[in-house]
């Protein structure tokens, strides 16, 4: 076996050791065996990146626009470039199907620092003039100074960049830290950005674990805005130690979204995409629809069509081409989201598919789970109101739209929703009802990057995307002037 690789800071453009020297060992999910090391930093490393970051922020900040953006899209380009490279890490690290890596992740990653190269092209602020009052005021929008950004293992390259590119594009430095589970490719992207011409300290990655290097960002005092994704926890955590220090905060937290079908909707079509908004990436995202609610005349149909679907989904090595459901992410997730398919059953519910672990030829330690269907008949008990995040989904049966607009509205989360039904009215009407920060009718994960995302109740606060996130990194300063 070769030698683990070392994931190291990447600090004033450069790649270095945590200062302690030590590390932490990275486990590869479809194997189950350690494959990398990483550096294990602290507060000594966040402060260099801090410093590195500070420096660079003068240059960076009164560098032209159409540099910084020919800079974010010259990133896209070498992500576009090394696709491969960035699919594979990706998919070795998080144990997500290649392919998924191949489609989604990585390009959804070079679209992100594109969308932000070309958005701050166009991002303009008001003015108003006082009529009457000889004075017009227009408003400034300065980039905020050192800026922390913090995302999770689910799509690490994909939600590392969603954050990075509007802070860069907004002018601000950056200290960054991915997921200590999924540190690969936020790694490779240093590099990337020494190759695109990024001046050294723009950005500055600092790996480790989230209690210590995480922490070491939020509560690092000139560290002006703190954008997380991750769990609603975490978010409680890191909002108490930064809201003393009056940061700006952007939390893009956890879910338990409503999947709604209407008898009403296009089956066939229904029926695919809900196979995909249940399983995809081993339902380890934000996103996907965990509750699903079926009317009652279509119940049965539903079911039996949906575990045949469930069961012909390949679980295994993620680099197998025919694979749609890799491994999870690490093992005490795997141990987390079967402690729920037992709880499940202590509740009530019956499994209809799935609920054991897979072990592949060749790779019986990896982290692998079939796809999970489970009926209940509480829609308010803990498995169906706490998130799983994992490939685990409960079906319940519902007759009128109140009554299922009051369970999919009962959990304390609200980031998406999804609806599927051919009538216009009940669409809009399912849409203004559902406590959600996104509302998909008749399709799922469909995104266009101008338009806000983020959730409500404690799926977070604030969102991203579009001007919102460059609003977001941004303070606004009004100007006012008399003239006589
Ligand atoms: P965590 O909250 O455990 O971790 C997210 C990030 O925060 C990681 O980089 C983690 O580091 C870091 N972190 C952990 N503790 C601290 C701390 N005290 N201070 C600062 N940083 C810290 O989430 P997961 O990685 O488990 O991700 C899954 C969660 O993310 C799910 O709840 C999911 O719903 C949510 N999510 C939300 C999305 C949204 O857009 N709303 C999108 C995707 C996921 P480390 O991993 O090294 O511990």
């Amino acid at each position: 076996m070769s030698a683990p690789i070392k994931i190291r800071n990447f600090i004033n453009g450069n790649y270095v050791d945590a200062i302690s020297g030590k590390w932490i060992d990275n486990y590869e999910p479809m194997s189950g065996n350690v494959y990398s090391h990483i550096a294990d930093s602290d507060e000594k490393d966040v402060a260099n990146a801090y410093e590195a970051a500070q420096k660079a922020f003068l240059n960076w900040s009164e560098t032209p626009i159409e540099k910084r953006s020919r800079i974010l899209i010259k990133i896209a380009d070498l992500i576009e470039e090394n696709q491969q490279v960035l699919a594979e890490a990706e998919s070795r690290d998080n144990g997500k199907p290649l392919s998924l890596s191949n489609l989604v992740d990585i390009p959804r990653a070079s679209a992100n620092f594109r969308f932000y190269g070309n958005a701050i092209t166009q991002f303009a602020s008001e003015a108003h003039e006082s009529t009457g009052l000889q004075t017009i005021n227009f408003t400034l929008r300065e980039p905020l100074g050192v800026v922390g950004c913090i995302s999770p293992w689910n799509l690490p390259l994909y939600l590392f960049s969603w954050k990075i590119a509007p802070a860069l594009a907004a002018g601000n430095t950056v200290v960054a830290k991915p997921s200590e589970i999924t540190p690969m490719t936020a790694s490779l992207l240093g590099d990337i950005c020494n190759k695109a011409g990024l001046p050294p300290g723009v950005l500055n990655i600092v790996h480790g674990l989230g209690p210590k290097a995480g922490e070491a960002i939020v509560s690092h005092p000139k560290i002006k805005a703190i954008s997380f994704t991750g769990g609603t926890k975490t978010g409680e955590h890191i909002a108490r130690t930064a809201a003393p220090m009056f940061k700006k905060l952007s939390l893009e937290l956890g879910g338990k979204n409503p999947n709604v079908i209407f008898a009403d909707c296009n089956y066939d079509k229904m029926l695919a995409v809900t196979v995909r908004s249940s399983f995809a990436n081993q339902g380890q995202i934000c996103l996907c629809g965990s509750r699903i609610f079926v009317e009652k005349s279509i119940f049965e149909r539903f079911k039996k069509d949906f575990i045949a679907k469930t069961q012909a989904l390949k679980i295994g090595n993620p680099f197998d081409k025919q694979t749609d459901i890799g491994a999870l992410v690490s093992k005490p997730h795997l141990e987390k989201v079967r402690s729920y398919i037992r709880l499940a059953q202590e509740e009530g519910g019956k499994i209809l598919t799935g609920g054991n672990t897979v072990h592949p030829e060749g790779y019986e330690n990896g982290y692998y789970l079939e796809p999970t269907v489970i009926e209940l008949h509480d829609a308010y008990c803990r498995v169906n109101q706490e998130e799983i995040f994992g490939p685990v989904v409960t079906l319940i049966p519902f007759e009128t739209e109140e009554e299922v607009i009051k369970m999919a509205n009962s959990v304390v989360y609200g980031l998406s929703a999804t609806v599927w039904t051919s009538n216009l009215d009940r669409s809009l009407r399912m849409s203004k009802a559902l406590e959600a920060g996104i509302v998909w009718v008749n399709t799922w994960l469909n995104r266009d990057l101008r338009t806000p995302f983020g959730g409500v109740k404690n799926s977070g606060i604030g969102r991203e995307g579009g001007f919102e996130a460059l609003k977001f990194f941004t303070e606004q300063k009004n100007v006012c002037i008399r003239y006589e």
